[in-house]
């Protein structure tokens, strides 16, 4: 029994924690659903992978803000495939308990502290990668667990 309780303790350490507005344009943190490159949820699939992130809206060129008081914790390198180097761009975030990497952003900066509603950065072209996609910023926790409850 006490086991249960200890446990139920750790899973509600986040419980409540949302995910403020991600994107300028996109003030309800509407979610990618499917276009011709795929669908933007969590395990959707990937060729022979699963997507291990959640899709947000974002048009190209758009302002990317924290999503709750975070503190900046490096760059992410999306890919290695030079074909993408105009998207392969992201940002480490912390905050609220959780570890959060966004993809598809180029940061104002990779360290300190923004507030939640400050702009962290700038949504990348993604259009000029994957044509007719759904312009999105791929939010990813850093154990690569489903962020859709966060939303
Ligand atoms: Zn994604």
């Amino acid at each position: 029994m006490r086991r249960v309780l200890i446990l139920l303790a750790v899973l509600c350490v986040c419980d409540g924690v949302k995910f403020g507005q991600l994107c300028s344009g996109n003030s309800a943190n509407s979610r990618r659903t499917s276009d011709s490159w795929g669908a933007g949820h969590y395990g959707a699939p990937r060729g022979s992978r699963v997507h291990k992130g959640l899709d947000i809206v974002c048009s190209d060129g758009s302002t990317v803000y924290a999503p709750f008081d975070v503190t900046l914790h490096g760059k992410v390198i999306v890919y290695t495939d030079p074909n993408k180097a105009a998207i392969n761009s992201g940002i480490n975030l912390r905050g609220e308990g959780l570890c959060v990497k966004l993809f598809y952003v180029q940061p104002d900066r990779t360290s300190g502290s923004v507030r939640k509603g400050e702009r962290i950065g700038t949504m990348l072209p993604m259009q000029s990668v994957y044509p007719g996609i759904t312009s999105h910023v791929h939010v990813q926790m850093c154990d690569r667990s489903d962020p859709t409850p966060f939303f």
